[in-house]
């Protein structure tokens, strides 16, 4: 992409409204702009970024074996009378009524529909196991919407659904969940943390949050550090290997990790004092196995293998989707601006031309946008007019993690620089090195994937 033909309106000044970093550079990057309290139009650049995040929890989601679907914003309401919860779920519901008079509401969730839609079309054992996800725009109104897209009213969510025979069944559906989350939030270079959450009316193990830690998250937290030091990394995994996925729920929940909804004093300290933190962080997803809450109450029943009906064994599953956004820059940012992990970079590079108009540095940044282009990677080139510093000032704050630099005085020893965005290095090198370099950091995280 062109600067000169894109559409980035960035802001000099910081917005007031705006309390917390990540809500404040997504407003100066230009990457959103508030509708109305809690809603946003997605500006081409965090358009991009929101579309690179949702790739990833896809592209993991099916790894798992889950099915992609999708399913509409607007409900009926009769769905949620049957399961009570059109009563229960209070002031956070938006309801709508049609022309007709029918009473609609735009989707907080959807337990409902998904359980009708399995009622509907699955009766026997041998269609399961069955886990359906969408990835689609939820709506809460909440009491104080907050921090740009981190406390929305409408936002994105991914949502999954596992429907088995039984709870063991179910369970490892929860722990395959469990493991792709840690493998999509790597990826997206955030470490997110699984701590045990309020567990409803099941109780026990059965529900894990995924914390971000970082100051202004909303969650008081109570860990111990050694959970930090664990990372799910390369390691292959079989989905359909039940006790696989159990050995990774038991390392990464071994370990005491709380919210303030679930922690107990006297658990935590057991944990060796040098260990011990408390912090703050931001929910970026929940896991939760509910056995047969929905399926008792909406009649969703299959055959066992010797002939019964009974209710199926659910569970559901969310991830953050447009949260992630404001969590990913919470946590990795600096004073210039936000500072993108590559495997969520909304452009692989950006390239600064230094003196546009000079004939061989143009001739130079075309020659390195094509070539760059042709690797399949997409650089942002900054092609205007405008000075030096105003070229870097914007790349620092929009935060491509690589900037390869252009001038005339470097093209006549013939080099250009590349420099990390999270480093601040600098290296001269021949174009050529300079394109290799960058093709091998996005092809080894593509191997990675
Ligand atoms: P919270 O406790 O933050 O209100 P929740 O526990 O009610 O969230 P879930 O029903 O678990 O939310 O939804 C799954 C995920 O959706 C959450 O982990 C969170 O990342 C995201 N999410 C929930 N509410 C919002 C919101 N108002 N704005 C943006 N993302 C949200
Ligand atoms: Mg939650």
């Amino acid at each position: 992409m062109r600067l000169s033909r894109y559409f980035l309106p960035v802001l000099k000044e910081t917005p007031s409204e705006a309390q917390i970093v990540s809500h404040r550079y997504m407003l100066r990057a230009g990457m959103i702009k508030q509708a109305s309290a809690g809603i946003y139009s997605w500006l081409p650049l965090g358009y991009k970024v929101l579309r690179n995040i949702e790739a990833i929890v896809h592209e993991e989601q099916q790894r798992a074996g889950h099915i992609p679907m999708l399913m509409p914003t607007l409900q009926s309401a009769d769905l949620w009378r049957e399961s009570g919860r059109y009563d229960d779920y209070g002031e956070e519901m938006l309801r709508i009524s049609d022309r007709h008079g029918r009473d609609m509401l735009y989707g907080p969730t959807n337990e409902e529909l998904i359980t009708d839609i399995f009622r509907s079309h699955v009766a026997s054992y041998k269609q399961l196991p069955l886990t359906l996800y969408h990835i689609q725009w939820k709506f809460r109104d909440e009491i104080r919407p907050r921090f740009g897209v981190m406390r929305g009213r409408e936002f994105l969510m991914k949502d999954g659904y596992n429907f088995d025979l039984t709870q063991e069944d179910a369970l490892h559906a929860y722990n395959r969940h469990l493991v792709s989350y840690l493998r999509s939030y790597e990826r997206m270079g955030l470490q997110a943390i699984p701590m045990r959450a309020d567990g409803g009316p099941i109780g026990g193990d059965y529900t894990h949050e995924f914390l971000v830690l970082a100051e202004t998250g909303e969650s008081e937290v109570f860990y111990d550090s050694a959970i930090t030091d664990l990372s799910f990394g390369d390691r292959a995994i079989d989905y359909d290997d039940v006790a696989q996925c159990q050995a990774v729920l038991e390392e990464f929940t071994s370990r005491y990790a709380r919210t303030d909804e679930t922690h107990d004093a006297a658990l935590f300290d057991a944990v060796p004092e040098e260990r011990r933190r408390v912090a703050r962080g931001i929910e970026v997803g929940q896991i939760f196995y509910f056995g047969t809450k929905y399926s008792e109450a909406m009649g969703a029943t299959v055959q066992t293998p010797d002939g019964q009906a009974v209710p199926v064994h659910m569970g559901s599953h969310g991830i953050g989707v447009s949260r992630l956004l404001g969590a990913i820059i919470e946590a990795s940012h600096d004073d210039k601006g936000i500072i993108w992990p590559e495997g969520v970079t909304p452009f692989h590079c950006g390239i600064v031309n230094l003196k546009s108009g000079d004939a061989a540095a143009d001739e130079a940044c075309e020659a390195l946008y094509a070539s760059l282009t042709a690797l399949g990677l997409e650089p942002l080139y900054d092609d205007t007019s405008e000075r030096a510093g105003g070229k870097f000032a914007t790349m620092d704050l929009i935060g491509l993690p690589w900037r390869i630099t252009v001038g005339p005085r470097g093209l006549k020893n013939g080099v250009v620089e590349l420099t990390s965005r999270r480093t601040g290095e600098s290296e001269e090198m021949p174009p050529e090195a300079a394109i290799a370099r960058i093709g091998e950091i996005y092809g080894k995280l593509s191997a990675v994937a």
